[in-house]
């Protein structure tokens, strides 16, 4: 017999106030359970596009959460200054110079409407992260500047197109979508050539995923004494709580105040603030992420060079890799196959860009890969 929605519902209902609310699941049969297939229905992508932390977050960080849950009918209290403190401790740096954000997408819209009003201009690379430059308002003139052949940030060329009216320079290092890292002496050289009344965001997505970082440190770790560079880091990639959505700047306090005058009137939510801290205290749990992601990225460049593909030296948990096919029909191949990737940009038309997931992720992907009409397999899967 078959049991119906209306039962099956009762019956979870009912068992929800002990706790076994899944075991009315699992008490079924799979010939109960098991609803008449649907000829639309779709297994769950393979999210290889939004360079996402694939493993989750930290026990400690699920554990925080599930705690906050039973206070969630609550406004948030304490919980967003607690968290500022922690980050302030952990960058050694004034509580007031650090301003919170729903993802640094939201950091990132601050900026642009503090700092980018009509008449002024924001230099950027190209291709990068997209987000500052579609929030700058109009009237805002926005200046791509092609990364250079090693597909780094092209920084002579960045000065030559920076001037009076330029309000921001956005550095995005790791830069997404190349994975390529800009050398930080390079960086500081070009700073300090920049207009005095230009200020500059540094965003450091992706800084965890960085192998060696001597001599690329971070400029929240390595601080430079300018005031007119602000720093952001978000939650959502190494972390692994993008659903979480919390981001943050690093900047000297009067353009933090600045900044926090566009940011979120009434702070961040209390499970995601706590669910951060949380996050900040298992410096464990960071390392062996980074650890896992530098060998995941690793088996990637192996099953690259396997099939004799080109892919670009990724410093970030994604990785741009060079298609012999037109990268649409990659991208609607895999899609397809429930492989979701990147969309193609114009900027690298032959490029599809590879969020690295799990090794169970990975092999899916590279089994719909060699699908692919005309793609010479690979024997070793
Ligand atoms: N900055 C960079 C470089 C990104 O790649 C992304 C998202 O992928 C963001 C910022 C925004 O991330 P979030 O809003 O989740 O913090």
């Amino acid at each position: 017999m078959i049991m119906s929605r209306r039962r099956l519902l009762g019956s979870l209902a009912a068992t929800a106030a002990t706790g076994s609310a899944f075991q009315a699941l699992s008490d079924l049969s799979l010939a109960e359970s098991a609803p008449a297939p649907r000829a639309n229905a779709l297994p769950t992508p393979i999210f290889l596009s939004r360079n996402e932390n694939a493993y989750g977050p930290s026990e400690k960080a699920l554990v925080a959460m599930r705690e906050a849950l039973s206070g969630s009918h609550r406004y948030p209290g304490t919980e967003h200054d607690l968290l500022l403190n922690k980050i302030a401790a952990l960058h050694r740096v004034r509580p007031e110079q650090i301003v919170l954000g729903c993802g640094s997408s939201e950091i990132l819209r601050t900026a642009a409407a503090a700092f980018l009003g009509p008449g002024k201009k924001l230099v950027q690379a190209s291709p990068t992260c997209p987000l500052l430059g579609e929030y700058a308002r109009p009237g805002v003139e926005v200046v791509n500047v092609p990364l250079n052949k090693m597909y780094e940030h092209d920084l002579s060329a960045m000065l030559a197109r920076a001037d009076a009216s330029t309000g921001l320079v956005y550095i995005c290092n790791p830069n997404n979508p190349t994975g390529t890292l800009t050398a930080r002496k390079d960086i500081e050289v070009f700073i300090a050539k920049l207009p005095a009344s230009t200020m500059v965001l540094i965003d450091e997505a992706y800084h965890h995923f960085v192998s060696g970082t001597s001599t690329n440190a971070s400029f929240l770790d390595r601080p430079l004494n300018d005031s007119r560079v602000m720093i952001v880091r978000t939650f959502s990639k190494i972390y692994g709580l993008a659903g979480m959505r919390i981001g943050y700047v690093v900047a000297a306090p009067d353009i933090a105040r600045r900044l926090s005058g566009h940011g979120p009137q009434f702070g961040v939510g209390a499970v995601s603030a706590k669910a951060a801290a949380a996050a900040l205290d298992d410096s464990e749990y960071v390392f062996t992420a980074a650890k896992r992601n530098a060998s995941d990225r690793q088996e990637f460049m192996n099953q690259v060079n396997a099939r004799m593909l080109r892919a670009l030296d990724s410093h970030a948990n994604f990785v741009m890799m060079k298609s012999p096919h037109p990268v649409d029909l990659v991208f609607e191949h895999l899609k397809k196959n429930n492989v979701l990737v990147a969309p193609p940009i114009p900027e690298m038309n032959k490029y599809i860009r590879v969020s690295l997931g799990t090794p169970a992720d990975m092999l899916q992907f590279w089994r719909v890969w060699d699908l692919m009409p005309g793609q010479k397999m690979n024997t070793n899967m």
